[in-house]
């Protein structure tokens, strides 16, 4: 058996410490913004353990909000209430979840068919926690040491609320799990695992599901209403789909948005391995499946003077955080500048980001600079995000990394 931390709040859910802020830092969290740099703590009264209920107060004693300690993470305390009175106890956990499947049912996103995020972190004020739902299972992912610590009593609501058959813990990022001091493995928390994939309905298509190995939980859910927003520009035309992973926009664009035909690319056999199983599934025929680096396949397309009528470009995160914007701002224009010399008049260019640090605006910008570099006027016809079952909160705009620009090129 791993070992389970002990659960440090299942008593009372009150705080063992107080975590003090500098002068002048408390504008934020009154704000309601809930990560806390230990740049901005002065001092720490008590004693608390890992994980631990504390409470935050300004230099002078007043109280800001409650939250949870961790000594290993630059975010010093994840905070989750904002008034005295609330205990970060069993019931408020689960009134936190509560709410978050509720939303989902509300959206019409609670079908067991379908996939769904369940649980969006900081976007249903459970900063640290990730609840994806594909079908009849439930993938965890977590990226906050407190949250590690209750994942039992987790379990136990998430089973109550969706009854699921089985609920698997997906490690989080390398990066991010050391940053958190975590440790977890990916394991079966509850139920049993799926045998083989996960089959998932997607706006009238259907997609397998790798639970056990498959990138982030399994599957790109961010991206569901911005595959059908693609489709809808694809008809007749030669579609490029660059960063397949997969296959979800080829899918769409070849099935529903009936594309001529459809090249899908990726540099990860395994993702092309899922791509070519989902456009069979579909009998996406018109799909041809190629495991490429994007860079070397959009040069020797270029090269070749091949041209194409659509272009999806969603490659991985390029910044992981603010310091390495430049090179990701430079990557994002040589891939998007490729492409826009790939695309025949008339032709549309579908580019995403999913790195929060590139801002909205940083973004297009950039499509700026490479329209203006290529001499191609580019036309945007809508400015997309992640769907409704990733809420981001007003109080922590990080939570908005995904952008899908889609434009066209007279
Ligand atoms: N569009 C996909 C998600 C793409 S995620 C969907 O809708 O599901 C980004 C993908 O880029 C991953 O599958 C990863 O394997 C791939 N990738 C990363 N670096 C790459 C590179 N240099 N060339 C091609 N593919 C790359």
């Amino acid at each position: 058996m791993p070992d389970r931390p002990p659960e440090p709040d299942a008593g009372e859910g009150l705080p063992t410490a107080t975590v003090t802020l500098k002068p002048k830092r408390a504008r934020p969290f009154f704000g309601r913004h809930p990560w806390v740099l230990d740049s901005a703590v002065l001092e720490v009264a008590g004693d608390p353990a890992d994980g631990a209920v504390v409470d935050l107060a300004t230099h002078d004693g007043q109280f800001v909000a409650r939250g949870l300690w961790n000594p290993t993470s630059r975010i010093r305390v994840r905070l989750y209430a904002f008034d005295p009175a609330t205990r970060l106890d069993a019931d408020f956990w689960r009134g936190r979840l509560e709410a978050a499947v509720g939303l989902r049912r509300a959206l019409g996103l609670d079908d067991r068919t379908a996939a769904a995020r369940l649980v969006n972190s900081e976007g249903d004020d459970l900063s640290g926690l990730i609840v994806d739902r594909y079908g009849d299972y439930l993938a965890v992912q977590v990226t906050a040491l407190a949250m590690s610590h209750r994942l039992e009593q987790i379990c136990d609501t998430l089973e109550s609320l969706v009854a699921p058959r089985g609920i698997l813990l997906r490690g989080a990022e390398r990066g991010l799990s050391k940053l958190e001091g975590l440790h977890l493995p990916d394991r079966l928390l509850r139920g049993t695992a799926p045998a083989g994939p996960v089959f998932v309905e997607e706006h009238g298509l259907r997609f397998g599901v790798d639970l056990a190995e498959g990138q982030k939980t399994g599957y790109y859910l961010d991206q569901r209403d911005n595959r059908q927003a693609a489709a809808r520009h694809a008809r007749g035309r030669r579609m490029l789909d660059m960063f397949c992973y997969s296959g979800g926009f080829s899918v769409a664009c070849a099935v529903t948005g009936h594309a001529a035909s459809v090249l899908a690319v990726d540099s990860s056999a395994k993702a092309t391995a899922l791509a070519r199983a989902n456009a069979d599934l579909n009998g996406a025929a018109r799909v041809t499946v190629e495991t490429a680096d994007a860079f070397e396949k959009l040069d020797a397309l270029a090269a070749a003077g091949e041209r194409f009528g659509m272009i999806v470009l969603d490659p991985p995160k390029f910044a992981r955080s603010r310091a390495t914007l430049d090179d990701a701002l430079r990557a994002y224009h040589r891939i998007n500048r490729v492409a826009l010399g790939l695309l025949e008049p008339g032709g549309i260019l579908v580019t995403c980001s999913c790195s929060g640090s590139v801002s909205r605006d940083d973004f297009l910008e950039m499509l700026a600079g490479v329209s203006q570099r290529a001499r191609r006027p580019l036309q945007i016809l809508e400015c997309r995000g992640a769907g409704p079952d990733h809420p981001v909160s007003a109080s922590c705009l990080e939570g908005e990394y995904l952008k899908c620009v889609i434009a066209r090129v007279p």
